[in-house]
């Protein structure tokens, strides 16, 4: 009677493993259908205004063609740029995080020279910047690191992005790259909106946007997915900010 009792002491607790196995791939179902149901809404909201912004600068285009309002159509043919720009932002996000989630992603580092890479890339990024706003780059020490160039990139057009996007016009951005021993050292700072203190724990949050984000196109995923391409990296990342006065990120890498 003994051995009975004690098999089915066993039993039970077998069957209440499983019972809470089966109980949280439920849990991990509803949170993925919740998931997909906030990308699906997030996705066509975020869609919606700029095309409409695309489609009626581009009507309005048509109307000035043969006038001779060059200036209203340049006009027109800036904004429809800006909201490419910001389209495929969300777009490169959305992918990011898809691939991230399947386990596409993997740290590869292969060595190359930065200062060369970080200056074609801050050339690169003049699309993103306000009117008389740019990016000053300084590298200190050997520029020769070993990192995933596509993850470093990433990483580094999303922070320039929002710091470009959260400040406003002649407000120039900070880029200094550093490389100390085996360790690479990366600053953006910008000079712009800054971020609430009570909101500056949140910010690498999936979907996250900061109370005074306001109309300021955004997704909250840049930053999330910055994140997590740091810890593929093996890195660290810490983020710094004083409402109206401005945002710094530090960065630091194993190379
Ligand atoms: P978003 O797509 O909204 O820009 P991110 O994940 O990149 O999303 O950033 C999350 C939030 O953090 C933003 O919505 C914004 O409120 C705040 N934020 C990020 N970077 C900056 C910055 N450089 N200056 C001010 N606020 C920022």
């Amino acid at each position: 009677v003994e051995q009975r009792t004690r098999e089915l002491a066993r039993a039970m607790e077998e069957l209440e493993q499983s019972k809470q196995e089966v109980m949280r791939a439920l849990e991990k179902e509803r949170q993925l259908n919740d998931m997909k149901t906030k990308f699906v809404t997030i996705a066509s909201h975020e869609f919606r205004t700029p095309l409409a912004t695309i489609l009626s600068s581009a009507s309005l285009i048509g109307r000035y063609v043969h006038s001779e309002e060059d200036e209203k159509r340049q006009k027109h043919v800036q904004r429809i740029k800006s909201t490419v720009n910001n389209l495929t932002e969300i777009l490169n996000d959305f992918l990011s995080l898809g691939k991230l989630e399947e386990g596409q992603i993997r740290n590869v580092p292969v060595v190359f020279n930065l200062y060369e890479f970080c200056k074609e890339m801050v050339d690169e990024l003049r699309s993103v910047c306000k009117e008389n706003q740019q990016v000053q780059y300084i590298h200190t020490g050997d520029s020769e690191v070993c990192v995933d160039r596509h993850l470093l990139k990433n990483v580094l057009i999303n922070l320039i992005s929002n710091a470009a996007k959260y400040s406003g016009e002649g407000k120039d951005i900070f880029l200094n790259t550093a490389k100390v021993d085996s360790t690479l050292n990366i600053v953006i700072r910008d000079q712009g909106i800054g971020i609430p203190e009570q909101d500056i724990p949140y910010v690498f949050d999936r979907f996250f946007r900061a109370q005074n984000s306001g109309t300021i196109q955004g997704t909250g995923l840049g930053l999330n997915i910055v994140y997590k391409y740091v810890q593929l990296m093996n890195g660290n990342i810490h983020l710094d900010s004083k409402l109206n006065e401005g945002t710094r990120v530090s960065l630091v890498l194993p190379t």
